[in-house]
């Protein structure tokens, strides 16, 4: 890999030994081509902060030399370290495993393909320091995103604010800053289906929406298909609101409601009028329908017995492989 430039930067060397101000989570899977890039747009950021800093990367099970490409990067100021997950555990328990392993006074989560550009940091850092305790990045433009994947990702949002007990910020994504006190409350969070948007706005705190243009991707594909979108949303949904299984009693209410006076009306035409009992199609179509909804609602049971049953086998949610450091490399040379 060739040498990245860095911008001339002078910093007072009582600060490196310090904790690091901000630490940087990338997680990445797949990134060969953008890696080199991303890194020198965050340390251009980090350096207009002129105070130490970690840059932490997270391998989710890359095969295509992004790990080898990473654990070689380095900076003459800020700490890059460099976390490599055994197998591909999802970019929810990478950044898991990034929060964990953070050392600074606050976190913030970016891709590593650059869609969340790293210019914002210093304006989320100083909107911390100014208070805010969390700050979320709310997208204005999505570039590069097609009509489809915009209209459902609001859909969801919009579903999600509406059956969550606790509001999640439409159009926010896990680009955000956040304090290390909130940080160290979703760590303690135990479970282990981690529905991260869901997660990161558990912890409630003094929060602030910074707006963003959100740009499209440098280089590759998305990571997410239609499939893994569908599990997200289902996981998301049942990690944080029971509302589906009160609708799934609500429809059984309403249903034998329905039946119960259609017993009624039929009962009474037989006796008062002596109508005849007609209506084959009528039948099985209230048979199918109720089938139908008693299919739907053991479905809805299901998907929160399975896990609950995911829950109760308390795997870890993800196994590091390595752990790679570079310090800044003027403290080699001070120690
Ligand atoms: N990612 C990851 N593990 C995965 C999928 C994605 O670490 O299993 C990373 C990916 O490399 C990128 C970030 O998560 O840095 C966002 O992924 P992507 O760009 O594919 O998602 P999108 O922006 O399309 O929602
Ligand atoms: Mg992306």
């Amino acid at each position: 890999m060739s040498a990245i430039p860095y911008r001339q930067y002078v910093q007072p060397k009582i600060e490196v030994k310090a904790q690091p101000l901000v630490t940087v989570i990338i997680p990445f899977l797949n990134e060969v081509d953008v890696l080199a890039v991303c890194h020198q747009r965050v340390c251009d950021a980090l350096n207009s902060l002129h105070q130490h800093c970690e840059i932490l990367y997270i391998d989710d099970g890359s095969h295509d030399g992004s790990w080898e490409l990473v654990s070689q990067l380095k900076h003459p100021f800020h700490q890059v370290r460099c976390l490599r997950l055994s197998r591909n555990f999802g970019k929810e328990a990478a950044m898991s495993a990034g929060m964990k392993a953070a050392a600074g006074r606050c976190v913030i989560l970016l891709d590593a393909d650059l869609q969340d550009p790293p210019e914002y940091i210093p304006e989320m850092v100083s909107t911390w320091q100014d208070g805010a305790q969390v700050v979320e990045m709310q997208r204005r433009e999505r570039h590069g995103e097609s009509w489809l994947k915009r209209t459902t990702a609001h859909c969801f949002y919009r579903f999600m604010t509406h059956i969550s007990d606790h509001p999640i910020t439409e159009n926010v994504g896990d680009f955000r800053l956040m304090d290390q006190k909130v940080v160290s409350v979703i760590n303690s969070l135990p479970e282990r289906t981690r529905f991260m948007k869901g997660l990161l706005a558990w912890p409630g705190f003094s929060r602030k929406v910074l707006s963003f243009d959100r740009d499209a991707r440098l280089a590759g594909n998305t990571k997410w298909n239609y499939g893994k979108l569908i599990h997200l949303a289902l996981e998301g949904i049942t990690s944080f609101s029971t509302k589906p299984l009160r609708w799934a009693t609500m429809a059984g209410l309403t249903t034998s409601l329905i039946a119960f006076i259609m017993a009624i009306v039929i009962f009474t035409k037989t006796l008062v009028w002596g109508d005849p009992v007609v209506g084959y199609p009528s039948t099985v179509l209230i048979v199918l329908f109720l089938g139908g909804i008693q299919l739907l609602s053991i479905g809805v049971l299901g998907e929160y017995v399975g896990r609950l049953f995911i829950e109760s086998k308390q795997r870890p949610l993800y196994v590091l492989m390595e752990d790679a450091m570079t310090k800044p490399t003027y403290l080699h040379s001070d120690s």
